[in-house]
């Protein structure tokens, strides 16, 4: 993981050489971004992070320094008209050749969600061949959310591509952008062996037995249960509204911490 990250980038790039025009500002950013991390390859593996426990999580705080720059460059792109620029693709070793500060700030709650400290664990014990597994799908979900949280965020044929492949089913509509690293493991809790039913959590909360969910960024009504933590909900659900934005990492904190006091649980 630690070493690795690039290969994410890499991951991002062939997916998004799939869903973008060829040519497109963010693809060639990509492009170039690889190929001066490629030779500058032998450096960033002695590279020491400033504080050496966090050692194990290098790669983390690269995928999260170019995550932050996805995500700046698709805001801007959704609200402009022309096309956006994306930061220079050497900027991070730019920074670190000039030996700058390159470390993006992890808050508190985003370094829990990500599990850095576990991470940051990996460099200095031989972890077990599972804790290994753990760093490797980790990544992947990282790779996942920034993909996710990018490329959903705009591009109208990609939306309208979403439109299309619920048209004419009543199946569940899938959140393209569910959030496996902060929601995965709601999503498939069990209690007393079976898996926990949104309905009923909702049922609960219609009762009084449990609190209102938090306000949805959208307007201010209860966030849609199902949609943000089982990834799918049904095109007509009366929280639809909530189903058309997207939430950060930041954003769900309310959420995440309303499943922590109250979602259900074995005793
Ligand atoms: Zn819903």
């Amino acid at each position: 993981m630690e070493d690795e990250s690039i290969d994410n980038i890499k991951r991002m790039e062939v997916v998004a050489s799939v869903l973008l025009p060829p040519g497109h500002v963010f693809l060639v950013h990509l492009r170039d971004h690889v190929q001066g991390f490629n030779q500058y390859e032998r450096k960033w593996r002695t590279l020491p992070m400033t504080n050496a426990t966090l050692q194990g999580a290098k790669g983390a705080y690269h995928l999260q320094f170019e995550a932050l720059r996805f995500s700046k460059y698709w805001k801007s792109q959704k609200r402009s008209a022309v096309r956006v620029s994306l930061e220079d693709p050497d900027e991070l070793i730019d920074l670190i050749d000039m030996g700058k500060q390159w470390e993006p700030s992890i808050s508190h709650s985003l370094a829990t969600s990500l599990k850095l400290s576990t991470l940051g664990r990996l460099s200095k014990v031989q972890p077990p061949a599972g804790l290994n597994d753990d760093a490797k799908t980790l990544a992947t979900q990282l790779t996942n959310r920034f993909l996710l949280t990018g490329l959903t965020i705009d591009t109208p044929d990609t939306v309208a591509r979403t439109d299309a492949s619920t048209v004419g089913t009543n199946k569940g509509k899938e959140n393209a952008a569910f959030h496996h690293v902060l929601f995965g493991a709601i999503k498939t809790r069990t209690v007393g062996g079976k898996t926990v039913k949104s309905r009923d959590v909702r049922e609960k909360i219609r009762k009084g037995e449990l609190p209102q969910l938090p306000p949805s960024k959208a307007d201010g009504a209860p966030m849609c249960l199902a949609w943000h933590t089982k990834g799918i909900c049904n095109p007509k659900c009366p929280r639809a509204a909530d189903h058309a934005v997207i939430y950060s990492a930041e954003e769900y904190q309310p959420l995440i911490g309303w499943c922590d006091l109250n979602y259900p649980k074995d005793e």
